[in-house]
């Protein structure tokens, strides 16, 4: 393996700027049209980016930016479950 890897980066939804993926949260579309949060990065369906802070969250969920990225509307219940993952020590 080399030594030296380019960490994979994605964009948040947020703040939209580039972060290493792993800092990141994963929500994924699924081929069955279930909204999820991909705490293992690996599902497979579209995925959109957002940065574990309550800020970017904010953003993403009151822009509707969410929604857009992922081409489907969200729930209460994802909602809830992200606002949850953030702001945790
Ligand atoms: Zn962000």
């Amino acid at each position: 393996m080399p030594k030296v890897r380019k960490i994979p980066e994605r964009m948040c939804i947020g703040c939209q700027e580039m972060k290493p993926k792993k800092t990141l949260i994963r929500v994924v579309r699924t081929p069955e049209d279930a909204i999820e949060i991909d705490r293992t990065g690996k599902r497979s369906g579209r995925g959109a980016y957002i940065c574990p802070s309550r800020e970017c969250l904010d953003k993403a969920l009151k822009g509707k930016r969410l929604e857009k990225a992922l081409k489907h509307s969200i729930t209460q219940d994802i909602k809830e479950s992200l606002l949850e993952g953030v702001d945790r020590p």
